[in-house]
């Protein structure tokens, strides 16, 4: 089996993992009543998705 030629440094392993992060979703503002929401997600504000209403507003 092979082995490692190099211990990794905590500098090296840290430097790699600095990419590792969560990315912040998506965001876009709602057409309809300009709040911002999740993009391609119908707007929990309004109930509108690409100029339709999707969800009553009854129902919210
Ligand atoms: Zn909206």
């Amino acid at each position: 089996m092979g082995n490692p030629k190099h211990k990794v440094t905590k500098s090296k392993q840290s430097a790699r993992r600095s990419h590792r992060t969560a990315k912040s979703l998506a965001s876009g503002k709602c057409k309809n009543c300009g709040a911002v929401k999740q993009s391609h997600t119908v707007c929990p504000v309004c109930g509108y998705y690409d100029q339709k209403e999707y969800i009553k507003q009854s129902d919210l």
